[in-house]
């Protein structure tokens, strides 16, 4: 098998941590037998400077020909006085408008024995995997009308929420394919009691769900959803949920883990993917090998799982981290009795003990 990569290792950080976890897709694919082609290009500020413009065009089509694209992280200070439109961020969210990305995928796991940095007791969050499957461009975010208006004198804000059936059986139908990738247990979640957008929602989500028999679905309320993920995130395997109570709730379920190091994503569209750490580009600690390169590494295995259908790679990539966090770890996640080690380091014993099988 033949797969094309682009790398757009962006700000801050972003080059460091992207550089280790190609030495881990690398490494993955060689004992996977995948051919790789792997191409680099600038986004955010390095493009910026280099062609002005945060993703100039040629970028976006090689993002658009590659299978998959992995992304470091955009943004800094340097580029913080520009107007809006020109910001690095910008850059971000036009590679996944470009790329037509409508499902974000977060995990929120423990790995190893890391259940000591949540801050929810350990025996709440000892084993917990879970995965927000969040729509990425519908719902009240982009919903029409929008506005204020004055209204007998004062002003008045306001929103929409739309979804119509297509929108809300594309992100199910990514729901149930990955709770069939995971242990098969769907949650769904919205708020049918108070809204009918959610009505509808609840009704489509239901109506798909003897296309994939051998998946459980339960569908929860958004408050109850979010009493779950602190009190019982081992309830949870896989949650698919619109725009506004996937953002909400994707940070929520983040944050048992403790630590913002070790959180990877992936952003899929039809037929492509997007994978980047949650974190942003770190200015305070860029250039001193102290960043944690992990959620970028684990970020490559969602590539092998979701883009690549080589989950059995994914799996190996998250055993391997687990095996290093036993004894090493980055400043932001050390622990007693662990030895600190830099970003570079935490990159080659990953592989290292991914070549120790
Ligand atoms: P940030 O995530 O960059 O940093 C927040 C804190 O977490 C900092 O103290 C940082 O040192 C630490 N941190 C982040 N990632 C780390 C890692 N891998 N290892 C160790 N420590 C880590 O968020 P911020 O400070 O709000 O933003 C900094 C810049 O990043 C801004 O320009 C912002 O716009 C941009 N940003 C980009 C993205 C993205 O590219 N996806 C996301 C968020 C923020």
């Amino acid at each position: 098998m033949k797969k094309s990569v682009l790398i757009t290792p962006g700000d801050g950080i972003g080059p460091e941590v992207t550089r280790e976890a190609v030495k881990v897709l690398n490494a993955c694919a060689r004992l996977a037998g995948l051919t790789l082609s792997l191409e680099e290009a600038p986004i955010g500020g390095a493009a910026i400077e280099a062609a002005g413009n945060p993703l100039p065009p040629e970028v976006l089509n090689k993002a658009l020909a590659a299978d998959a694209v992995l992304l470091g992280a955009v943004g800094g200070p340097r580029w913080d006085k520009l107007p809006m439109v020109q910001r690095p961020e910008k850059g971000l969210l036009a590679i996944r408008e470009g790329l037509g990305l409508f499902a974000n995928l977060r995990p929120a796991k423990i790995y190893g024995d890391m259940a000591g940095a949540s801050t929810l007791k350990p025996e709440v969050v000892d084993g917990a995997d879970l995965m927000v499957v969040r729509e990425l461009t519908g719902g009240i975010y982009f919903g029409q009308p929008r506005g204020i208006t004055e209204k007998d004198g004062r002003r008045e804000g306001f929103n929409t929420m739309r979804y119509n059936e297509t929108e809300i059986e594309r992100i199910a139908r990514v729901g149930f394919q990955t709770a069939m990738r995971r242990h098969k247990r769907l949650v769904s979640v919205d708020k049918a009691n108070v809204l009918e957008v959610s009505a509808l929602w609840r009704e489509v989500v239901t109506a798909m769900a003897p296309e994939f028999p051998e998946v459980t679905l339960e569908h929860m309320y958004v408050d109850n959803a979010a009493m779950q993920i602190i009190r019982a995130p081992k309830r949870i395997d896989t949650l698919v949920t619109g725009n506004l109570f996937g953002d909400i709730l994707s940070d929520a379920a983040a944050m048992i883990t403790g630590s913002i190091g070790m959180l990877p994503s992936a952003s899929l569209g039809e037929g492509r993917g997007l994978y980047e750490p949650v974190h942003g580009s770190a200015p305070d600690i860029a250039g001193l090998d102290l960043a944690n390169p992990l959620a970028t590494i684990l970020s490559v295995g969602m590539m092998f799982r979701y883009s690549f259908d080589l989950p059995a790679e994914d799996d190996r990539i998250n055993r391997a981290v687990s095996a290093v966090l036993a004894k090493h770890r980055t400043e932001d996640i050390m622990a007693s009795g662990k030895t600190p080690v830099g970003c570079a380091r935490m990159g080659d014993l990953v592989v290292e003990a991914l070549e120790r099988g």
